[in-house]
Parts: C-alpha cells; structure tokens; sequence
C-alpha cells in the first residue's frame, strides 16, 4: 500500500483553536493509524493577513499537545517541493503558464471597473450569481496588451459532471455550469488559493485531504485542475462543523467557551486531556469510554466513523475530562503541574512551607477541573480574617454553635498533637457530647475553624490550616 501523507495547512491569520486543532489531530490520527507522515504546510499567499507570531504559536501549541509534523518548514525533505507558499510563486506561474499553453487558462485583462459593471449587468437581467463572461478568451480589441496588468483565469467547461467521494458524506456531484472562469494567478503574480493548493498538494504527493467543510465549495475549482493537468486527486474528507451552544460555528466570539489553545493552556489543562476531547468532536470511537490517550486514538481511529452531523463544542465536557486526566497525575507530577498555577501575588508561599504547600494541594486532587482553579480554594489557608456576612448567617443558623465552638477551642488547646487522627477524634467527640452527626455536626465546625462553609477534608484541613491559625479563626467570631 502506497505511504499515506496527509497535511494539515493553516494559514498564518491567526493562531491554533479548537477548530484548526480540530483539523490537524484528525489529519494527524488518520497518517499514524496507518503509519503515514503528518506534514504541516504553511498557506501563507495572502500577505496582508498573516499575523506575526502566528507560525510559531501553531508550532508550539501543536507540540505542547503531542502533535507532531514528520515534515514541515521546520524539517523539509527533499523531493517533495517547498512547505511554505510564499516560496513558491516561480512554481505556481509555471503551472499556470502551462495551463495557458494547454488552452485550460487564458490570460483575462478586464479591469475592475469592467468587470463590475458586466456583473451590474448580470444582475439587472436578473442573474442571481454572476459569472465571468468569458470576454478574455477571445477578446481581440486590445492595443499593446504586453503592457497591460492581467489575471489568469481558469477556463471552465461548461456543463460537466463532476463527481467527488468524499469519506464523511460520500458521493458528491456538482455540475460546472455553476463555476464561473475563477482566478488562478492575480496580476501581482500571486497564486489564489484554490490553485496554490492543488500544485502543493500535487507536489507534496498528499494522499488524503482532510479539512473542514468549509472548503466544500472550493473543491469543485479544485477538481477541475486536477482534471487539467491529468493528476489523480487525493481522497476528500470533510470534517462537519464544529458549533457552539447557541448552534452557530464555534469561533472567538462564541460566548461561553475559550477559543484558543493558549487561552486552555494558561488556565490550566493538560495537553492529554485537550488532545482527547478535541478528538471526540466530529469522530467517535465504539462503545462507551470517552478517556482515551493519543496512542489508544491512534490505535483506534477509524475513518468511517467520522459525524455526518455537527458536533457541538461543550466547555463543560472539556473540563470534565481535564478533571478526569488531572487525577490520573501521580501525586507529584500532579502537585507539580498545579503548582504553576498558584497566583504568587496573592499567595506567597514562604521557603519553610514548601513542604506543607504539596500537602494543601494534594487535598484537592480529587475535585479540581483546570490548574488555575486551585487559586478559588486556598484563601482558607492564607488570606482568610473575617467571615462574610452571609457564612456568619449559616453559622448562626445551628442552635448549638456558639457552646460547641467553646468546648472545640478549650480541646483544641488541650491536643498534645495536632494531627489527622486526633482531630478526626475529636469531631466525633463533639458530637457525642452535643448529640449531633452529619451536616449538623461538620457543617458549625467547618465554619468557625475555617470561616468558609467550603473546603475538602474537614480534619484534614483544620490540620493543615494549622493549630495557631485555627485559634486565632475561632477568636474572630463573637
Ligand atoms: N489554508 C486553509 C485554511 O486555513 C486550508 C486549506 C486546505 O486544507 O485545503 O483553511
């Protein structure tokens, strides 16, 4: 079976998201299943767009996530022409003069201002999508045309059937009568799209081309050059939307969710766990587990099971399985990844808490969704004076809580140590003595030991707030 080289091809506007994400795991899962190459390929011809930065950031956020290219920019091999575009203009007029000299394309010197008054004219008699009218072809009222500016155009056929199996939605036929003479090479030399991309993908020997439908409508253009020049088309694979909850295509504006892998990045999530959760939208293994590693994907991909529907992007599933993936962490590479997270500002962790740190965070192991997250958890074991007004309500809402809070600060002094065993003891005491359990007993304690009414672990947490801070929470309250 011939190697099979799919690319991902992200044009340097703007940075990696969860939809050109999206993209390049696919193309990527489907090269390593069958042990194919990944390539990147920069489409970067529109000069005015591309965004500084934006290169590199893809490189980088791609590796954070484990996706790597075999060959890109960065790792070129020979043989199979140049990763970027914007080396290629020379190539790109080559083919199209050769489309020229095949009578597939002609050069077209209408002028803007010709070519929209002739579609004022189309649209006048009623025409709803105008087209070129083909005057280039075989226009021969001009005078020194070697000096005027043109374009290329492609020089459709009229009337032909052309048909496409794509691998999500199967057998698609269009007709060209719809496609009008399109642009190939613009009078500054620069190829458009729609041709820079087969010659690239001709070139670069592309064996499967998966994308998402958006570039649908394009493909019929692209057909036909393949058509031209007598080159087999690669097999098409469009990826269905990815939409968000209010059904419209997931995009920066989306309201309720981050756009950008940076943005996940910075808050906290693990590469793992993105990687999976990126992989679920659009394409579904069998059965029911929904935590799968990059190898098990590769493993278990499979091309038939792409959606034929969109797929809906649920920030509340991604953090979910980051959650899921943050407590597969053993603890240390856990307390290490959390660690960063940790707001310096507002936390200052001196050199002697070192220590005591790891053992705070490992308290929220079982319950933290993102890194950043662990910041909402820690005042009780910082910054905490004063209770706010309505924790002081709960607490008064216990008929016991003041005489419970006495006897608790008279034990607590008495402890010789202040560990988890004893204090555990302790909190079965009080409630043997005042008769309480459950939510009745814990919930007072919790809040005259920690003035919050949340946090993990009571005994726990009382330990590690410390028996001189514990004290000093339990002075505070009148
Ligand atoms: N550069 C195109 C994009 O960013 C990709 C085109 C393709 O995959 O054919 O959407």
């Amino acid at each position: 079976m011939k190697k099979f080289r799919l690319r991902y091809a992200p044009s340097p506007t703007g940075f990696l998201h969860i939809g050109n994400t999206r993209t390049a795991l696919m193309n990527f899962l489907y090269a390593k299943h069958y042990n194919g190459d990944f390539i990147v390929r920069i489409e970067d011809t529109d000069l005015e767009r591309n965004v500084d930065g934006a290169i590199e950031s893809q490189f980088d956020n791609m590796d954070w996530l484990g996706i790597f290219a075999d060959e890109s920019f960065k790792k070129p091999k020979d043989g199979f022409g140049k990763y970027m575009q914007s080396q290629k203009f020379e190539i790109y007029k080559n083919y199209a003069d050769k489309l020229i000299q095949l009578k597939k394309a002609y050069k077209c010197y209408c002028t803007p201002e010709e070519l929209e008054k002739e579609r004022e004219y189309q649209i006048s008699k009623g025409i709803i999508a105008p087209q070129y009218s083909k005057k280039c072809l075989t226009r021969t009222d001009l005078k020194n045309v070697e000096k005027l500016s043109f374009n290329i155009r492609f020089n459709v056929k009229e009337n032909r059937i052309f048909k496409i199996n794509d691998i999500v939605r199967g057998e698609v036929e269009f007709n060209s009568k719809e496609i009008g003479d399109f642009v190939i090479l613009k009078s500054n030399g620069i190829a458009t799209y729609n041709f820079a991309v087969v010659i690239d993908d001709y070139d670069m020997k592309i064996t499967h081309v998966v994308r998402g439908e958006e570039h649908i409508s394009n493909t019929p253009k692209q057909v036909m050059i393949y058509e031209a020049f007598g080159w087999n088309m690669p097999i098409f694979c469009h990826l269905t939307l990815i939409i968000d909850e209010t059904k419209k295509k997931l995009s920066k504006r989306s309201g309720n969710s981050m756009f950008f892998i940076s943005q996940y990045r910075e808050q906290g999530y693990l590469p793992e766990a993105i990687f999976n959760y990126i992989s679920l939208l659009g394409w579904s293994p069998k059965g029911e587990q929904e935590l799968f590693s990059k190898e098990e994907l590769i493993k278990i991909f499979d091309e038939n099971r792409f959606s034929k529907s969109p797929s809906t992007f649920d920030p509340n599933k991604m953090k979910w399985i980051n959650s899921q993936w943050m407590k597969k962490l053993d603890d240390l590479n856990y307390i290490n990844f959390v660690k960063k997270f940790i707001d310096i500002k507002k936390f200052n962790i001196k050199e002697k808490e070192k220590k005591w740190i790891n053992d705070v965070l490992l308290l929220f192991k079982k319950e933290l969704e993102f890194g950043q997250q662990v910041n909402e958890h820690l005042d009780i074991f910082f910054n905490k004076e004063n209770m706010d007004l309505q924790t002081i309500e709960v607490l008064k809402s216990f008929s016991n809580w003041k005489d419970m809070m006495i006897y608790f600060k008279s034990q607590i002094q008495n402890l010789n140590s202040f560990e988890e065993e004893e204090l555990k003891d302790l909190i079965k005491k009080t409630g043997e003595k005042f008769s309480l359990k459950g939510k009745e007993l814990f919930m007072p304690i919790r809040i005259f030991t920690t003035l919050s009414e949340h946090g993990p672990e009571l005994a726990k947490t009382i330990k590690l707030i410390g028996k001189q801070k514990i004290l000093k929470n339990i002075d505070s309250i009148n």
